[in-house]
């Protein structure tokens, strides 16, 4: 039986103080409840406070990033060292928008992933097609290519510990979520490729989030998918209110 995991990506958004106060907040609606996984990933400056806040509480603290390497001359990066030292127990890996802005392949996630492994950290990684690869029928064989780039070289003892989302780009903060049908399509091929990769067994153990623009009035009927196990989200876990819902879905 899989656990779910929701999971709110804060992006660049908040500051100290508001970071502060929707930790909080959440930690009231939701750190009492013990049957999913809950993650809140701030920005980097604010995962320490964020994770002393939720302390005590059913809710952990992911980071949005990380560099492979665990130290050196790299200007701006922080190592999965660094977050775990600030409370981070998750870290997104592979996520549209590092890709789109920061040029992040496949194969740089592998570095990353194998690096938060040895940290003792659980990557999040983030797979997807955009619209112009939808549309020329193109989504499956992109993904097949991500997950194979990003889990080379990856036990099946690694894979256990890791989280999968997927995040179609063209959803992502668009308001066009994907439709059950297609999420649990794309979800269903996922583990097939992991059952080709590694075992059907292994394929049905790993939890895949659903991430683009999820909200409140879609989660219940996302998560009713049988392959989906969570929801990483965007806009709506920056409200409490909306987090708190999507956290509780039915
Ligand atoms: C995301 O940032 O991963 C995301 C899914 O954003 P949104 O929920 O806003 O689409």
């Amino acid at each position: 039986m899989r656990r779910y995991i929701l999971a709110g990506n804060w992006k660049m958004y908040t500051d100290l103080d508001s970071a502060g106060t929707l930790a909080r907040l959440l930690v009231e609606a939701v750190g009492d409840i013990k049957d999913r996984d809950i993650v809140l990933i701030p920005p980097y400056p604010f995962i320490e406070s964020v994770a002393r806040i939720v302390k005590g509480s059913a809710i952990d603290v992911g980071a949005q990033e990380c560099r492979a390497e665990d130290i050196g001359a790299f200007t701006g990066d922080v190592s999965a060292s660094m977050i775990k030292s600030v409370g981070a127990k998750y870290c997104l890996v592979g996520h549209s928008e590092r890709r789109q802005f920061h040029s992040e392949t496949s194969e740089s996630c592998n570095g990353k992933i194998k690096s938060l492994l040895l940290a003792d950290i659980t990557p999040i990684y983030c797979v997807g097609e955009k619209l112009d690869v939808r549309e020329a029928h193109g989504a499956t064989a992109l993904i097949e290519t991500q997950l194979r780039e990003g889990l080379l070289g990856l036990s099946a003892e690694d894979l256990e510990k890791i989280v999968l989302a997927y995040e179609p780009v063209w959803a992502i903060g668009t308001g066009k979520v994907a439709t059950p049908d297609q999420a649990q399509e794309i979800h269903a091929f996922i583990r097939k490729v992991l059952g080709d990769i590694y075992s059907a067994d292994l394929a049905q153990a790993i939890r895949i989030q659903y991430g683009g623009s999820v909200k409140p009035d879609n989660v219940d009927d996302l998560m009713a998918c049988p392959d989906i196990d969570g929801a990483l989200v965007g806009g709506a876990a920056l409200k409490a209110e909306s987090f708190a819902r999507i956290v509780k879905f039915l």
